[in-house]
């Protein structure tokens, strides 16, 4: 199919060999995906587009392809050196009217009836009489404007914005203004997963490098296409950096990508994740007879700690920010626990704070209260101690393939306990129901929030960059209680509140994020488990985020709040149990037609550390749905019975 649809996604005439890649490919190929809800399809015309890139790049030109993957996914440059976009709309309203020359008030017309800034732009160019074509845009040329943009700080940067944003709209035709502005705006909006790109990217090498010309059977292609996509997911798993992914791709290929890409200090992989457990005879049923470790779950940050040979050091966020202004207290104690035959690493851990007297562990507010930028060491009050609980990477090679018990060994071998400053995560490998019940209320009694279960031996407890994996059970007391595990869910949408609640928003709607699909979808409205301080405190982070319309990546089924937020803040989030709900969109068509809602939701905390787009997938809850539909029916016959 890719082959087939790249007609569709070239310009006509003017695209040659060395060139610098149209914009107007790009946005024909976006406008193209947008249409379309198909995945294979999706991927088959971001694979004609790559295969373009590639065959009319010249032979040592691996930027073309790279500035491409970069405006496919929305960014410019990796996550953890965070150049980012994000533009308000007042600015983009401000450039659209100045380059098309039409009033304020018009244009914020048109998006209170569109409800897409990007239509609005673009239709606003379309209806525009021009003398001269401009100059078609190039790739190339919007990259480097979108990142002088993102760049541009101090007192005059928005006066510079505005400027540049007008140059470029006045430059766009057809699609063009359309994507432009929502890259400004911060997303897309065409259900494009970065899966997607992954895979549309090996397939365009395997088309393009080793197809090229020759006569394979339909079934060689098509096992070859899904095998340089296995290998594309896993080396950017383990490498999450299309800077060093895509050159090496061009020279070596696929099959070269391997021994070339491999887990590097400083560049931060995706953090291993675990599967909820709702009770002990649940984990003994997975981990059946074989070896695993009971391990304390600390409630504080994810740090992901690097140190390059030159003795550099970073701590990356789960979401792969860069933490060292943050954290400039735990950058200093490193070196006295790093023994000196360690002279590279990449550790897991967790960041706890600790009561600087008692040395007892506090809980994650404590850190929260902490800024993210500038902390001087000399002004901390919450001491912060890092449990480290794995090791992934030591002097020069990646530890992912060895067994979670090597790994563990070499851990304690390399690095030594530093009290309230370092230490390992406390664990236990007994494997009883008595022995986990007993471990499992001293972590709660330590200020933990319960128990991490992992796989010990085997390839089964190897690392797993960016999975949710099996391989690690989280036990949290929570879920004893019968509560249920917590989720991670988008604020989209207010309700003013009434009563003595009427200055600020009494009740929220709240959504999951579908990563394939790339939407946020509606869950439930809550208004219980804030106080009034909180609910002012919500005010003010969110009111600056309202917009106008939901925005087209917003699901919103039966909903209908009084404000729509720019989907941002992530809530974790408990509920009495989920129900099937003809109103909310979570989830829909994976259980039933309908979607899942939460019943008797209650806020429990701001989750700073993560973004919309971690928040809780549609196929974690259908699948809490389903093992609670599952607990009742055994629940069920066990009354029976009785
Ligand atoms: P949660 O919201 O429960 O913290 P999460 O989505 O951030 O979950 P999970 O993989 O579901 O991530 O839970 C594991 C999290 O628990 C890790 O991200 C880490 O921050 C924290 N943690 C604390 N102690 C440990 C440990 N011993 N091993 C692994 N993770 C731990």
């Amino acid at each position: 199919e890719a082959l087939s649809r790249a007609a569709e996604v070239d310009v006509k005439g003017g695209w040659k060999i060395g060139d610098p890649v149209p914009y107007a490919a790009l946005t024909k190929t976006f406008s193209l995906i947008e249409a379309t809800t198909k995945r294979l399809e999706k991927t088959a015309l971001l694979t004609s587009f790559f295969l373009l890139v590639i065959q009319r790049s010249k032979k040592d030109d691996s930027n073309s392809l790279l500035q491409s993957v970069y405006l496919c996914i929305n960014r410019l440059s990796p996550d953890y050196v965070g150049v980012e976009l994000g533009i308000g709309e007042s600015l983009l309203i401000k450039a659209i009217s100045e380059s098309t020359g039409r009033s304020l008030a018009t244009v914020k017309a048109d998006l209170k009836k569109e409800g897409d800034l990007g239509l609005v732009a673009m239709n606003s160019k379309n209806s525009q009489k021009t003398l001269f074509k401009p100059k078609a845009l190039t790739v190339p040329f919007v990259f480097s404007n979108l990142r002088e943009i993102a760049l541009s700080s101090g007192h005059s940067s928005q006066a510079k914005k505005v400027s540049i944003i007008t140059k470029l709209l006045a430059a766009c035709q057809d699609f063009e203004a359309k994507y432009i502005v929502r890259s400004l705006e911060g997303k897309l909006r065409i259900g494009n997963a970065e899966r997607t790109v992954l895979v549309a990217l090996a397939h365009a090498a395997v088309l393009a490098k080793e197809y090229a010309g020759k006569r394979w059977s339909k079934e060689k292609l098509a096992s070859r296409l899904e095998e340089g996509a296995s290998i594309m997911k896993s080396v950017y798993s383990e490498l999450p950096t299309y800077e060093l992914v895509v050159p090496a791709l061009l020279t070596q290929g696929l099959s070269g990508l391997r021994t070339h890409c491999k887990l590097t200090p400083g560049v931060p992989l995706k953090p291993m994740l675990a599967k909820p457990t709702k009770a002990i005879g649940e984990v003994l049923d997975r981990f059946e007879g074989r070896q695993f470790t009971c391990e304390y779950k600390y409630d504080g940050e994810r740090a992901q700690v690097h140190m390059l040979e030159d003795g550099s050091v970073s701590v990356f966020s789960r979401n792969s920010e860069d933490m060292k202004a943050k954290y400039p207290d735990l950058v200093e104690q490193l070196p006295r626990c790093i023994m000196e035959k360690t002279k590279s690493f990449v550790l897991d851990a967790e960041a706890v704070a600790i009561d600087k007297t008692s040395g007892n562990l506090m809980p994650f507010q404590e850190l929260s209260k902490r800024k993210r930028k500038d902390v001087k060491v000399e002004d901390i009050q919450v001491k912060v101690c890092l449990f480290a609980f794995d090791l992934i990477y030591l002097n020069g090679e990646p530890l992912l393939q060895k067994s979670l018990s090597e790994r563990r060994e070499l851990l304690r071998e390399h690095f030594q306990i530093v009290p309230g400053e370092f230490d390992f995560a406390k664990s236990s490998d007994g494997s009883t129901t008595d022995e986990i019940q007993a471990f499992l209320e001293e972590s709660v009694k330590d200020g933990c929030e319960g128990l991490m279960v992992k796989m010990l031996e085997s390839d089964a407890s190897y690392y797993e960059p960016s999975r949710r994996s099996v391989n690690w059970l989280k036990l949290k007391k929570d879920y004893l209680a019968g509560v249920g595990d917590s989720l991670d869910l988008v604020v989209v949408g207010g309700y003013y509140g009434k009563g003595k609640r009427t200055n600020v928003y009494g009740a929220f709607l709240l959504a999951c994020f579908d990563a394939d699909a790339e939407e946020y979808q509606t869950i439930c409205k809550i208004g219980t488990g804030f106080s009034e301080e909180m609910l002012q405190t919500h005010w003010d982070t969110l009111r600056p985020l309202e917009i106008t319309k939901p925005r087209g990546d917003i699901k919103p089924g039966g909903a209908k709040p009084d404000v729509w937020f720019e989907p941002k803040i992530v809530w974790e989030v408990l509920a009495a149990d989920l129900s099937l709900s003809p109103v909310y969109t979570a989830a829909q068509g994976l259980v039933e037609e309908r979607g899942i809602s939460l019943r008797f939701p209650r806020f429990i905390r701001i989750r700073d550390d993560k973004s919309a787009d971690d928040a809780t997938g549609p196929e974690q809850i259908s699948e809490m749905y389903e093992r609670q539909a599952l607990a009742q029916s055994k629940g069920g016959k066990k009354s029976k019975g009785d």
